[in-house]
């Protein structure tokens, strides 16, 4: 299709009044497209006239019987809603296409087709397809991904999306991208140097048009299959401009910024048969939290272990059994530090604590020599929730809510179901208000 005849294609359809699709400002980049043909399906036993048909011919055998395959189904399926009207001349079916890039290894079609019906409203619809024209099949958006696709994207629109946040976006939306999967793209095409995705996405907006996303080629090249990292020997058709261009990677999950205010949650008392639920609560918005444990738990619980440390969360030391610390000789004190040092260790494939806490803030300079003498920290808090004495969840989020501030260390315990749930109301919330939530030692580090 040459240029003009596009622009007659186009201009053709703003004129029948396909309106709040993504043609807006048509545009080629190229002008040396390879030669495509135009063929049309045009259906006999129907009126005929009423029927304008017309899909691309490539030249690639398999491709060109799926789309004509395509475009045959499409009227097959209007004449069949028609039913005994199929005579009437007032039912037409325009079904058009647009090339919107074309290289040596993918093309992709964007087909837009008007049904028009005496007895009904219009129906407007696009379908978008990519095809790869060296393997002569159909791809989908996972077709010319490797790795956890899933997670990169989620990332990376997470990130976008919260510096630059759509018009109508919601909360539950911002996160929902968290949770991203390549399920909610609905077409795709490569150009010289992006990655275009399209969206009829409610995560991205309440508006119901297609949401356009350039993406440039060097972010996602971690994901991007090598066969398609290059395929710049093509024509573009820019459809319109993109309502997003993303030229940025995600950050990694556990970078701060240290401009932002951050605060540390910290949970006492465990492992327990909560804290995975925290665990859960954490890695789903992308915090990270410090674990006070108590050491005699540790040994049954290694798994829970192993889960915080691999999330980026912090384990602190929190005495073998909750001893009150003053007044212990050293040897009590090997016992109560030292083996729950050695528990954590164990359990978790070498990782070593920085941080105690001493049960109840118990301290005297005793226990603080020998903490300090065996390369740890004393890690107390500034806001003390009293979850313990208070086991009420909606008491406790509103605790959590009202005392978080920047360089807050707020004292938890994951031992109690009601904290635990408090927690997970609390976390999107805090996430929501523009806190970053570290750890411990994150916190200082920075604070
Ligand atoms: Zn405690």
């Amino acid at each position: 299709m040459s240029f003009a005849t596009l622009l007659l294609v186009i201009a053709g359809m703003l004129m029948i009044g396909i309106s709040g699709l993504i043609i807006a400002h048509p545009t080629l980049k190229s002008a040396s497209s390879p030669a495509i043909a135009v063929a049309s399906a045009n259906p006999k036993d129907v009126i005929t006239r009423n029927y304008d048909i017309r899909y691309p011919v490539f030249g690639v055998e398999k491709v060109d019987t799926a789309l004509k395959a395509f475009a045959v189904k499409k009227t097959d399926e209007f004449i069949a809603k028609l039913g005994d009207k199929k005579y009437d001349r007032n039912n037409r079916l325009v079904l058009r296409y647009a090339v919107v890039h074309h290289g040596a290894r993918t093309a992709t079609v964007v087909f837009y087709q008007q049904e028009i019906r005496s007895d009904q409203p219009v129906v407007l619809s696009q379908s978008m397809m990519t095809y790869d024209l060296q393997t002569q099949s159909e791809l989908k958006i996972g077709d010319i991904l490797k790795g956890d696709p899933n997670t990169f994207f989620g990332l990376l629109f997470y990130d976008y999306f919260k510096q630059y946040p759509p018009e109508g976006f919601t909360q539950t939306q911002f996160f929902n991208l968290l949770g991203f999967t390549t399920d909610a793209i609905q077409g795709f095409w490569l150009g010289d140097d992006t990655l275009t995705v399209q969206f009829n996405s409610h995560q991205l907006s309440d508006r119901t048009s297609f949401k356009t996303i350039q993406i440039k080629k060097r972010v996602v090249s971690d994901v991007l299959k090598p066969e398609y990292q290059a395929d710049d020997k093509g024509s573009n058709m820019s459809l319109s401009d993109p309502e997003y261009t993303i030229d940025v990677r995600p950050k990694p999950a556990d970078e701060i910024d240290p401009t932002q205010k951050m605060l540390a949650l910290t949970f006492d008392d465990g492992p327990g048969g909560h804290t995975n639920r925290v665990l859960d609560a954490l890695a789903k918005y992308r915090a990270h939290g410090t674990f006070f444990v108590i050491g005699r738990q540790v040994p049954g619980h290694a798994d829970i272990l192993q889960r915080m440390v691999n999330g980026g969360n912090e384990v602190g030391n929190h005495s073998w059994d909750h001893a009150q610390l003053p007044g212990l000789s050293t040897g009590r004190l090997d016992q109560e530090i030292g083996d729950t040092q050695r528990a954590i260790s164990d359990a978790t494939g070498g990782y070593v604590p920085t941080q105690m806490r001493p049960p109840y803030g118990a301290l005297d300079s005793g226990v603080a020599g020998y903490i300090h003498g065996h390369g740890l920290k004393v890690a107390l808090w500034n806001v003390d929730t009293e979850d313990w004495l208070h086991r009420d969840a909606g008491l406790m989020y509103n605790s959590i809510m009202g005392s978080a501030a920047d360089g807050r260390v707020i004292l938890l315990h994951d031992i109690h179901p009601t904290s635990v749930e408090a927690v997970e109301r609390a976390i999107p919330d805090l996430v929501a208000q523009g806190y970053q939530l570290v750890t411990m030692s994150q916190l200082e580090r920075y604070r």
